[in-house]
């Protein structure tokens, strides 16, 4: 019997349960949890221009968390409060097995704190860089999971707008989390024209400014296929120019090893028209999930982790950061008054 037969009737309805579920939560007021003094700072996991994420562990029971500090300043002065904003509101309302999910969000007077689970088995762009590439079994693994998400982001009239290695992270038991919700966007049926991203994931149309909506994140995807299973992306050059340049001419060599159902699958989402590229056309993701790559591929054995991956990460204990880079720490700013109170006064959209 085909494994799928019944995979794309029973995802439909759980897609229709979760956006239900997920608009309800959207319109909520938001409501604040946890404060700071909860949290024993353990250490520096991930730095970027916002601040910083830390491994955490409750006071209470030990239990570790990731705990992102945003400045309020930072935001403030980059104009990104409503981002911001949009990125906790997001993660309060995804309930989906490969997304993280928010668990606490509180102020102190400098930083907003959001305190999501410590995925422990480190970024997917350290272990691509260690094992030089992936098989095209664990490729498949990890595109199966994207796709998934990116299934129930779109249904929720989201688009991602930041697929990258660097956002994937890998848990304990070798199943993906997507991370960063920074650049999510409620979009619906919309189109939106901010060129925002990183430059070797960029989709043609976002370089073109020609207006896009959910098609850049199945171009993302094409590169992200590219870049695990060569352990380089399709686009690259060291001047970001000569890369958009590639990207909206829409050549790329393959690697010589990918298998033909591989480089295939790549040039369906690689297509600059859009009319053509995979997971727009009228089957919609049904052509991806049923595409030659994906052969006898158990979708909801995937989605509901019993799959088996082909690879586990080594984790000593739950709250082991091994498989994190090494920060030097820097002091927590603080402040006796609370800084931009008017700003961040509620977090609604
Ligand atoms: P972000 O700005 O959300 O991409 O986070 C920056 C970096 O912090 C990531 O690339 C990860 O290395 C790390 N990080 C973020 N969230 C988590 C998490 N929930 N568990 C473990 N590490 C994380």
């Amino acid at each position: 019997m085909d494994p799928n037969a019944t995979h794309f009737v029973n995802f439909q309805a759980l897609l229709i349960g979760s956006k239900r579920k997920f608009d309800e939560r959207w319109k909520q007021p938001f409501v604040e949890r946890g404060k700071l003094e909860d949290f024993k700072l353990i250490q520096t996991l991930g730095t970027g221009s916002f601040g910083r994420v830390m491994l955490v562990k409750a006071k209470k029971d030990d239990s570790p968390f990731a705990l992102k500090m945003l400045e309020k300043a930072h935001v403030v002065k980059t104009k990104q409060v409503k981002h911001t904003i949009s990125e906790i509101r997001t993660m309060d309302s995804f309930d989906f097995p490969f997304l993280i999910k928010l668990e606490y969000f509180f102020k102190d007077n400098v930083y907003l704190c959001l305190v999501m689970p410590f995925v422990n088995g480190g970024e997917m762009f350290s272990h691509l860089r260690q094992q030089k590439r992936f098989s095209e079994e664990l490729t498949r693994f990890y595109a199966a999971q994207v796709i998934l998400a990116f299934e129930y982001i779109h249904f929720l009239g989201i688009i991602y707008r930041d697929l990258k290695p660097e956002n994937i992270l890998i848990d304990c038991i070798g199943y993906l989390k997507i991370t960063d919700y920074g650049f999510c966007k409620k979009v619906d049926d919309q189109r939106t024209y901010t060129l925002c991203g990183t430059p070797e994931y960029l989709a043609p149309e976002i370089i073109l400014s020609q207006g896009y909506n959910k098609s850049v994140d199945w171009w993302a995807l094409g590169v992200l296929i590219f870049e695990m299973a060569a352990g380089y992306p399709p686009f690259y050059a060291r001047d970001p120019m000569k890369i958009y340049e590639k990207i909206v001419s829409g050549k790329y060599i393959p690697a010589n090893h990918f298998s033909k159902s591989l480089k295939d699958i790549i040039q369906n989402f690689l297509q600059v028209d859009r009319t053509k590229r995979y997971g727009l056309l009228k089957d919609g993701t049904k052509d991806v999930k049923s595409h030659v790559f994906f052969k006898g591929f158990e979708w909801d054995s995937v989605l509901q982790k019993k799959l088996k991956p082909p690879f586990i990460p080594s984790v000593q204990g739950s709250g082991d950061a091994f498989n994190f880079d090494f920060y030097e720490e820097t002091p927590i700013k603080t402040s006796s008054k609370v800084l931009f109170a008017k700003e961040f006064d509620k977090i609604e959209l």
